[in-house]
């Protein structure tokens, strides 16, 4: 028996690996497995080229855990290695100017194992001895049994094995106990090594048999070897894309689209994107993709490696240039990664814009579970808004697709306004705002649906990219209002009459938002009584609220009450207003009137003189004419107020108004319900 010192550089990795690299320590079953997996490979490629003339045996990899023994052992049956070999690749780990790279990068630990080909030595995070019994195919090698204990130090000895390969076995360390549970190594092979390209078995598989689970005797085998990525895509149909899909995530819905991406210049990319169905929650939609290396998994969290939007697809990336086993800032920085993922984006864009191209009415039925996503990446990516703007487009609220252009021409000519800007109407809420967009239809408006996740940045940034628009919701303006082309229409009563009535009104709103009441002449056809909630009020609470921290998203919510004074239900209730109070309300104004003109005299003498010329006794009479005007103007609108409060048809009006946008609710639709049988009766 031989013994001696792994290279010299190991008394520095020993301890890194042991002790800093805890946070993955899971990997060294992914790292021995592909050892084994590479040995075996190469042995079918020295077969074939005729270097070996023997059996080459069945090409498989077994992994097996034994609890009593606290080993896990992974066996070959790959070319194996002379006793020069084991010294070479396995002693001398670090031949390559270890120490200057060790210097550069010790505070990027992660980075080292992947550089150093260090995968081998992972094993020792995990076990507190490590055995390799190995027999190269070499005609005439006798096997070799290597031992080390995490120190520095080996043994080397001769040892017999029947065939050429590799076990390794490794001794699990007490801190690591949860690697000997068969559920574990399962779950890490299923991880890790799902789709290696040579069959690992695990286990035997079971059947059921006499009322229980027995062992068939047949390798259980855990991986598929030819995932359909690796495949030519001339070789695959839809249905072998919607198999490999269900693969990967058995309990998804079937995806929208895949793209199969096959790159060899200049850099090499294997896999295959799917869209998903993306209906809301963008959140918990993220990080399905999984990157491969050679097919062995390297991880699924793709932030940073992919663009932002691009996180929302799902599948697979494999990339002999993705670096396996370094940090995720050491990843980002990579270039390749960096082209990886700008030609990843080109690639959606392109199959996209070929979708809508060649199967315009596939890509519009699709088309609710896309827009999620390509808003997304329009919102997120200059570059792919430039490239999507053709292809995206707007559902109106009959369920009719368009592209922006379509659009644009469809609304251009009864759309633009006085002041020549176009205007988008959209409805966030086909049910809440039925009234309006009934409304808006009657005057041949257009309107869109907008009711998606991202539309309130959608409508943001359309409105900057697109010239001279504006987007506005159904219900923020009277109809003749909301898209302004002659001076708008005036109230046909007298400022007098508005006046009483605002005040009537008033006494009947909700409370817990503010309201304020306008006249328009709408037509006698038009509803006596419209709610809308401006464009520019309605956005900043939106945004307020989105954010948390916008005054406007604190403050209460604020409409408008528009009475349509062509109304024969609002003349109604102005001529009862009128004969009820009539008499009351001419006293007041009677008694008004002179104090008004004495308030205008008072002023008249103050005017032109500085605060201290004015005389006391001009001042308190002032105050005191002040105060008269102002009580008897609370004592009228007291008066109209009651009015209001006691008359069924003002408080039915508003109500109804209320109804219309679903804003009764509770109690005051209870109440609303009980006054309209009793109207009725
Ligand atoms: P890497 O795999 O990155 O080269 P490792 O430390 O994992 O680095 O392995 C070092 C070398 O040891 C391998 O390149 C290979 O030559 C040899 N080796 C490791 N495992 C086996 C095995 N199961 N069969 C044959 N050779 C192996």
């Amino acid at each position: 028996m031989q013994t001696g010192k792994i290279g010299v550089t190991s008394e520095n990795i020993f301890p890194i690996i042991k002790k800093f690299l805890y946070s993955d320590h899971e990997i060294f079953l992914r790292e021995i497995v592909s050892n084994a997996v590479d040995a075996t490979q190469k042995m079918g490629a020295v077969a074939s080229s005729g270097e070996y003339k023997g059996e080459l045996g069945e090409q498989i990899v077994k992994v097996a855990v034994d609890k009593d023994a606290k080993t896990i052992t992974i066996s070959d049956h790959g070319i194996g290695m002379t006793k020069e070999e084991v010294e070479k690749y396995i002693n001398q780990i670090a031949f390559s100017s270890a120490g200057d790279f060790l210097d550069k990068y010790k505070d990027d630990l992660d980075s080292i194992i992947g550089h150093f080909g260090l995968g081998f030595y992972s094993s020792f995070m995990v076990s507190e001895k490590v055995e390799i019994i190995t027999k190269s195919y070499k005609e005439g090698s006798t096997a070799v049994h290597w031992s080390c204990d995490g120190s520095p130090e080996y043994s080397i000895e001769d040892s017999e094995r029947a065939d050429f390969g590799t076990d390794i076995i490794l001794h699990i360390d007490d801190d690591n106990k949860e690697f000997l549970e068969d559920s574990k190594i399962n779950e890490l092979l299923n991880k890790y090594c799902k789709f290696l390209p040579i069959s690992i078995a695990f286990g035997e598989e079971q059947e059921w048999k006499d009322g229980k689970m027995v062992d068939t005797g047949k390798p259980n085998i855990i991986n598929n070897t030819t995932p359909a990525w690796t495949k030519k895509p001339v070789d695959l149909k839809d249905e072998d894309y919607a198999d490999f899909y269900r693969e990967l995530y058995p309990v998804h819905d079937e995806p929208l689209f895949h793209i199969h991406l096959n790159v060899d210049y200049p850099f090499n990319l294997t896999g295959i994107l799917y869209f998903p169905k993306i209906k809301n929650n963008i959140e918990i939609q993220k990080n399905k993709i999984q990157l491969y290396c050679n097919q062995v998994f390297v991880t699924d969290s793709v932030e940073g490696i992919v663009p932002e939007f691009l996180t929302l697809l799902h599948g697979v990336i494999d990339s002999p240039d993705i670096p396996l086993n370094v940090s995720r800032s050491y990843l980002q920085s990579d270039g390749n990664v960096k082209k990886i993922s700008s030609h990843i984006t080109k690639k959606v864009a392109d199959r996209l814009a070929e979708i809508f191209k060649n199967n315009r009415t596939e890509y519009e039925e699709k088309w609710d579970n896309l827009k999620l996503f390509i808003q997304y990446g329009m919102l997120s990516d200059e570059k792919f808004y430039e490239r999507a703007e053709k292809i995206a487009l707007f559902k109106n609220v009959d369920g009719k697709y368009f592209t922006f252009e379509e659009y644009e021409k469809l609304i251009k000519e009864n759309q633009t306004d006085k002041n020549n800007q176009l205007i988008y109407l959209y409805a966030t809420n086909k049910d809440n705002q039925y009234t309006y967009i009934e409304s808006a239809k009657e005057k041949g408006y257009d309107v869109i649906l907008m009711d998606g996740q991202l539309d309130v940045h959608a409508v943001n940034q359309l409105e900057q990219k697109f010239k001279d628009s504006r987007f506005v919701r159904v219900d923020s303006d009277v109809i003749n209002k909301l898209i302004q082309k002659d001076d708008e229409a005036k109230s046909s009563f007298k400022d007098e009459e508005r006046s009483n009535l605002s005040n009537v009104f008033q006494a009947v709103v909700p409370k817990g938002a503010s309201y304020l009441v306008e006249f328009s002449d709408l037509g006698e056809n038009a509803k006596p009584i419209i709610i809308t909630q401006s464009e520019f009020m309605r956005r900043m609470k939106d945004m307020g609220g989105m954010s948390g921290m916008n005054f406007y998203g604190e403050m209460p919510d604020s409409y408008n009450l528009v009475v349509n004074s062509s109304h024969p239900l609002v003349k109604r209730v102005l001529s009862e207003q009128s004969d009820a109070l009539g008499k009351e309300l001419e006293d007041i104004n009677a008694e008004l009137l002179p104090l008004d003109g004495e308030k205008a005299d008072l002023n008249k003498q103050k005017e032109g003189k500085k605060n201290d010329e004015i005389s006391q006794e001009l001042k308190d009479k002032i105050e005191e004419v002040t105060k008269k005007i102002t009580d008897l103007n609370n004592k009228k609108s007291d008066i109209l107020k009651t009015f209001g409060k006691d008359n069924k048809l003002v408080k039915q009006l508003v109500d109804l108004a209320l109804l219309a946008n679903n804003m009764l609710k509770g109690e005051e639709l209870n109440k609303f319900v009980t006054r309209s049988i009793e109207l009725i009766k």
